[in-house]
């Protein structure tokens, strides 16, 4: 069976596989575009968060055939500045976005675009204790956790099991897969930097996944990557919004 990201019971598809986006007008001043589209973003300032977020669609693009048109819609996918990097998961009736905060990577927002699409985290999936071991501050963490405190909201929704459709292999090179080290997250606790590490399963998988991250830089050459699509990823995102 092929490695695959997974998606929760609960996402619905983008009808036709077909994404309306648009751009807080901040973006696209930042960025140098001259409309409110992606055209010619490859000429548009390194960096801004519109040139980083239209080459992320266009990679998307690339590897699934889901198809991303500027449009103002009640379900527009809106880009918008925040104070974190997250996305909405699957497509809504409305309130669909990704924030994106300065300085964010392309890994992170083509990450973000995965939600999007309708993948959820790797590690996430009802089977992921085979293949990775979370820490033990975690673990406590996800058993009692102070409601109200942002490191427990992050716990609570980023952590916890999620009911799958679509899935198979347990792939921790999947772009969906958290980094074990997130420090990012949580700046002012270490212990974010070693949040899981992967089992005798959880090893083999990576071994045999990792030869696909070969021709990437090093700094990619890790589970949870944050660099590119994988085949297994897009694959996971073709049958979910285009039915292939
Ligand atoms: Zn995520």
């Amino acid at each position: 069976m092929a490695h695959a990201a997974a998606v929760a019971e609960w996402t619905s598809p983008w009808p036709k596989g077909e994404v309306p986006y648009r751009f807080t007008a901040d973006f696209l001043t930042a960025a140098g575009a001259r409309g409110r589209d992606c055209t010619g973003y490859e000429r548009w300032t390194r960096g801004a968060e519109a040139t980083i977020a239209c080459r992320a669609m266009a990679d998307w693009t690339a590897r699934t055939g889901v198809r991303f048109f500027q449009a103002d819609r009640l379900d527009s996918l809106d880009f918008i500045p925040g104070n974190g990097t997250d996305g909405t998961i699957g497509h809504w009736p409305a309130g669909n976005h990704v924030h994106i905060q300065k300085g964010a990577t392309y890994g992170a927002v083509l990450h973000e675009l995965g939600h999007v699409l309708g993948l959820m985290h790797e590690q996430q999936r009802p089977d992921r204790d085979r293949y990775i071991a979370f820490s033990k501050f975690l673990r406590d963490d996800m058993k009692s956790c102070n409601a109200g405190l942002n490191v427990c909201v992050d716990v609570a929704t980023n952590f916890p099991t999620i009911k799958t459709k679509l899935q198979s292999d347990y792939d921790p090179c999947s772009l969906m897969h958290y980094l074990s080290d997130q420090t990012p997250r949580h700046r002012e606790d270490p212990r974010w930097s070693k949040i899981y590490t992967l089992t005798k399963d959880g090893q083999a998988a990576f071994t045999k996944c990792r030869l696909k991250l070969k021709s990437l830089p090093s700094r990619c050459d890790k589970p949870g990557q944050k660099c590119t699509i994988t085949a297994e990823d897009a694959v996971i995102v073709r049958r979910f919004e285009l039915g292939t």
